[in-house]
This record gives C-alpha cells, sequence and structure tokens, in this order.
C-alpha cells in the first residue's frame, strides 16, 4: 500500500509547467481521492505545442494510430490548464484506464468518485463532452477558448484568486506554506497592486482576503 507521499511522487513531474492554481488543483485531487481509497496518478499535465504537433502527426504523417485531433496550439494541454489521470493500484504497479473499476469496493466506480472530486475542485471533465468524449481529462480553461490562448489572453488574476480560494475552501488539508506564499506572490499581490492603482478599494480588500484566507489554510499568521 503506497502513502500519500509516494501516490504524489508519482505525479509530481507532470505538474511542472501547469499554471499554478491547475497544479495546486491536481494536487488536491491526488489528496482528495487518496482519501477515498482511490489512487490516481497524473500521466499528462502541460504539453508543448511542438509535443502536440508530433501527437498530431502520429497515424497521419507517422507511425501509429491517430490519438488526438489537436493541432499545436488547439489543446488546452499545451497552455497548462489540463491534465490527464489513470487509476493506481494500492501498491502503484498497475495503472488502469477501466472506467468501472471498483477498487475501493464501495460499489461506486473510482473513475467516478474522481471525476466529482475534480468536479468539486472547479475541473471541467472531458467525459461531459458530446462529441469527443476524453474520459481521462480534466481542464481549467476560465472560460477561454485556445484561440483566445493562442492570442496571448490569459485568465486574469481576479479569476486565478476566485478559483484558488475556492480550492482552498473545498480542501481540508493543511496547504503548504511555500504553495500558499507561492501563490500569493504570483497573483495576489500583483492583484492587489493592480486595484491599487486603480483606486478600487473593494478589490484590493478582497485580494487581502483571499490571500490570508491561504496564509491561514497553510498554518500562517494573517498579514
Ligand atoms: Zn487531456
Amino acid at each position: 500500500m503506497l502513502t500519500l507521499t509516494q501516490v504524489k511522487n508519482k505525479s509530481a513531474a507532470r505538474l511542472t509547467g501547469l499554471l499554478p492554481v491547475v497544479a495546486a488543483a491536481a494536487e488536491r485531487l491526488t489528496e482528495r481521492t487518496y482519501k477515498r481509497g482511490v489512487p490516481i496518478v497524473i500521466t499528462q499535465g502541460l504539453r508543448t505545442i511542438a509535443e502536440q504537433d508530433k501527437l498530431y502527426a502520429q497515424g497521419r504523417t507517422t507511425a501509429g494510430s491517430i490519438v488526438t485531433n489537436a493541432k499545436g496550439g488547439y489543446s488546452y494541454h499545451n497552455f497548462g490548464v489540463a491534465i490527464d489521470f489513470a487509476l493506481l493500484s494500492a501498491d502503484g504497479k498497475e495503472v488502469y484506464w477501466d472506467t468501472k473499476r471498483d477498487g475501493n469496493a464501495n460499489k461506486v466506480a473510482d473513475w467516478a468518485e474522481v471525476v466529482d472530486e475534480a468536479k468539486r475542485l472547479g475541473f471541467a471533465w472531458g467525459g461531459d463532452w458530446t462529441s469527443f468524449k476524453d474520459y481521462p481529462h480534466f481542464e481549467m480553461t476560465f472560460g477561454l477558448t485556445t484561440a483566445q490562448l493562442r492570442a496571448g489572453i490569459r485568465p486574469t488574476a481576479a479569476q486565478i484568486a476566485a478559483a484558488m480560494a475556492h480550492i482552498t475552501k473545498e480542501d481540508s488539508y493543511i496547504v503548504k506554506a511555500e504553495d500558499a506564499n507561492d501563490l500569493i506572490k504570483r497573483y495576489l499581490q500583483p492583484a492587489w497592486a493592480a486595484c491599487k492603482q486603480k483606486g478600487d478599494a473593494a478589490g484590493m480588500q478582497e485580494a487581502h482576503r483571499l490571500a490570508n484566507e491561504l496564509r491561514k489554510a497553510s498554518g500562517q499568521k494573517e498579514q
């Protein structure tokens, strides 16, 4: 039986390069599903545009079968806002894509338990798509299309702050102090400064409140 740390270590490399709030949500998802007796592994995170192009070529201009309909820049993976997962056996030696598997024997498919937790954390699920269902896929798009992302548009500090606050609220675990401080530094301090410049007192207060929520959740003193 793997410990939570061992399970998280299996996915750690895949979280690199993700938008920090998406990485935090993926980490929480791994913790929360583990608590349910459903260990998971994140199999895919950020995919560079070159990697996506290579994947798109597979089954078209290179050997193998077609695995994606998205060219480079047309997948949310290319912008660090999507993850794919698979189920893990208790000893971590087997990986499953069986959506009916019930490893924790609670008569609910493990896959559905993972989807349930992911949605609560604010992810949208590829299995809900009508045209091409992508069961291992979760994304947090902040209402942006890949066209907007290709054009360089990114989620606003307010959107990130709201998503972060949601994750913190949903999370019964203590957030790591370094993660909390990283998120504060990257998003909430710039959001606060931007509000200050606009003379938006309510915005400043909200950014301050969210930063303190994160500090509290990570066992630090409020400021
Ligand atoms: Zn995916």
